[in-house]
């Protein structure tokens, strides 16, 4: 299981809270000098960030409060201009930036950020991207980590899902189980997981699918050939989610995620560029892409093994 999903506190203690506000005020000169610098030359690095679940109240450790994410929000409009992830990417891939940007996306697919944040986001055009995890929306069933957790909450309908699509959100793919796939070497369960959980999505909410996030995100949970596959299926980006900023000049097919907590000193740390954790961005599992990556979305949906995936299986339900 992966660590975000591991961790035993809610919240960053208020000590730590204090120590990083510290720290963050006393770097503010590297961090300023270094952004116009950047700014200059047309280096300055794309954030993308990560969110679950936005509620009332955190009752775990990937729970923001609906208060907390209004804050986070507001500050971050401030600060960066709030672009989609396409936009992050042609960003990256022109390989010149000059002005702070800033995409927010959510994963796993909870009903509850459709009580507040995701109709707040719409009604303040606000773009965001939104990865689902295809078994839990068909199913209902809670996600295992809540399970573990002792907490379950409802994933989202599929009703929803569409709705959002409809709305013009960018849905993309979360795997259909929620598995880690850097532990599949099964090119059959990867090319489900991935192309597989693609094509069902598209076909059900009748919209291109062109991204994908690795369940759990860490290094560890994504190895050269899963990236080979998602590259294979035609996925124009995939996401990770252990931190890192995005630089002009990056393949951007693989972009770096940093992930939200509840609370508003540790997104303006990371999102303005954390000293301690430049270098992190650099440990990216990388491949070497072909020129031209290969689109076998001809139009046709299709899932691998057409008669034994379960992505396939669910979606006649
Ligand atoms: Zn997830």
């Amino acid at each position: 299981m992966n660590c975000l999903y591991r961790s035993h506190h809610l919240a960053r203690p208020l000590w730590k809270r204090l120590v990083l506000t510290v720290y963050y005020h006393a770097t503010r000169p590297v961090r300023w000098r270094r952004h116009l610098r950047a700014a200059a030359a047309g280096r300055v690095p794309v954030v993308i960030l990560f969110y679950h679940r936005v509620a009332e109240a955190a009752d775990n450790p990937w729970t923001v409060s609906q208060r907390m994410f209004a804050r986070q929000v507001t500050w971050l409009r401030k600060n960066f201009e709030l672009v989609d992830l396409a936009e992050s990417q042609r960003r990256i891939r022109h390989g010149v930036n000059h002005r702070p940007c800033a995409c927010i996306t959510f994963d796993d697919g909870y009903a509850d950020n459709c009580t507040y944040a995701l109709p707040w986001l719409l009604r303040e055009r606000i773009p965001f991207a939104y990865f689902v995890t295809l078994h839990n929306v068909l199913s209902g069933e809670p996600f295992a980590h809540d399970l573990l957790w002792g907490k379950p909450h409802a994933p989202n309908t599929l009703e929803q899902i569409c709705a959002l699509a409809d709305a013009g959100v960018e849905i993309g793919s979360h795997g259909f189980s929620h598995a880690d796939l850097g532990a599949i070497d099964n090119r059959q369960v990867l090319d489900c997981e991935l192309a597989g959980s693609r094509d069902t999505l598209q076909r059900l909410i009748r919209r291109t699918v062109r991204y994908f996030a690795f369940p759990f995100g860490q290094p560890s949970n994504i190895t050269p050939l899963a990236l080979r596959l998602a590259w294979e299926a035609g996925y124009e980006a995939v996401c990770s989610a252990y931190g890192g900023l995005n630089l002009p000049g990056d393949d951007g097919f693989h972009l770096l995620r940093i992930g939200v907590d509840d609370d508003l000193i540790g997104l303006v740390n990371a999102a303005t560029g954390d000293p301690r954790h430049l270098s992190k961005q650099r440990q990216m599992p990388r491949i070497v892409l072909a020129e031209t990556p290969p689109h076998p979305d001809d139009g046709q949906a299709k899932c691998y093994p057409p008669a034994t995936c379960p992505a396939a299986v669910e979606s006649q339900h």
